[in-house]
């Protein structure tokens, strides 16, 4: 039995229903947040709790719920279920309303899901290798928010699936933005690259460890614009998020990056955030 948070109550998941006229379904008019569970330890908490204030304020969605009020119902879901590791998703819509509208009404009340599932993969020593294929970004302008509005991004997961490949990276103006569900890396003469933050893209949590990492180990780093060539000819491709960590990407656009295998910095960066993630593992 899965247990899920819907509004105000612990239920089981198979019995939890919203309104067909909540604001998320008709409009996308909500957020979310992935939370990993190891150990039944949520990792960098206050980090998403953040992320998620920023974005609720960003819709002008107001919540009555504090954040540790917030913290402590995560905590709750996540004991609840048994897996010892898992992803919980937080979903907050702007609330069901009576009559559909695009503008809405002060007083609606916002809808809060938040349910578990097991993590299949957790972030581990093997050396697990993907591959990507690139496509030009058709994404909204405001893809810093992390909104439910995913339609290109399902689009983009169907299309690397069809091409039987595990991610596909996003190019604007021939400029890396990221991928369908991650942030990206590449590294080149000993040094890493990744897109800024000013460049239309997701600030996810797993980048932001990532790039803690690269000041404690004093590695050679810089933020800065890609172009698809850099991309290709770069020595080390990497992606980050939530659900699956660091992994390299080795193909892209069925040409190989490097040596076809995770590069040195790769498995140096990675050794770094296991040590995170076991950390988290005894808090
Ligand atoms: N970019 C996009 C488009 C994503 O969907 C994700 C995963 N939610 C990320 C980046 C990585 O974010 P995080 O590390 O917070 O999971």
């Amino acid at each position: 039995m899965t247990v899920c948070y819907l509004n105000d109550d612990f239920v089981e998941l198979s019995k939890a229903s919203i309104s067909p006229l909540d604001r998320g379904f008709l409009f996308g008019d909500s957020v979310y947040e992935v939370f990993a569970a190891y150990n039944k330890n949520l990792f960098r908490l206050d980090d998403h709790i953040n992320r998620l204030n920023k974005n609720l304020e960003f819709l002008g969605i107001k919540i009555n719920i504090s954040d540790s009020q917030i913290k402590s119902i995560l905590k709750e879901v996540c004991l609840k279920n048994f897996e010892e590791n898992q992803i919980i998703y937080l979903q907050i819509s702007r609330g069901a309303e009576e009559i559909r509208n695009h503008i809405p009404k002060k007083d609606t009340k916002p809808t809060l899901f938040i349910c578990s599932f097991e993590m299949k993969s957790v972030p581990n020593k093997n050396n697990d290798t993907i591959k990507a294929i690139l496509s030009s970004d058709i994404r909204w302008k405001k893809s810093s928010i992390k909104s439910t509005s995913l339609l290109a991004n399902v689009l983009y997961k169907i299309k690397a699936e069809e091409e039987g490949v595990d991610e596909l990276l996003m190019s604007d103006a021939g400029y890396i933005t990221e991928g369908a569900v991650s942030n990206v890396f590449c590294v080149k003469e000993n040094k890493v690259y990744t897109p800024p933050l000013d460049a239309n893209i997701l600030p996810g949590i797993t980048r932001k460890v990532i790039l803690e990492i690269f000041e404690e180990l004093k590695l050679n780093f810089e933020e800065k614009k890609i172009d698809e060539e850099f991309l290709f000819e770069s020595d080390e491709l990497w992606i980050t998020n939530t659900t699956k960590g660091i992994l390299p990407i080795v193909e892209l656009n069925e040409k190989i990056i490097g040596d076809g295998t995770p590069g040195e910095l790769y498995q140096y960066v990675k050794q770094a955030f296991l040590k995170k993630i076991e950390d988290c593992k005894v808090l």
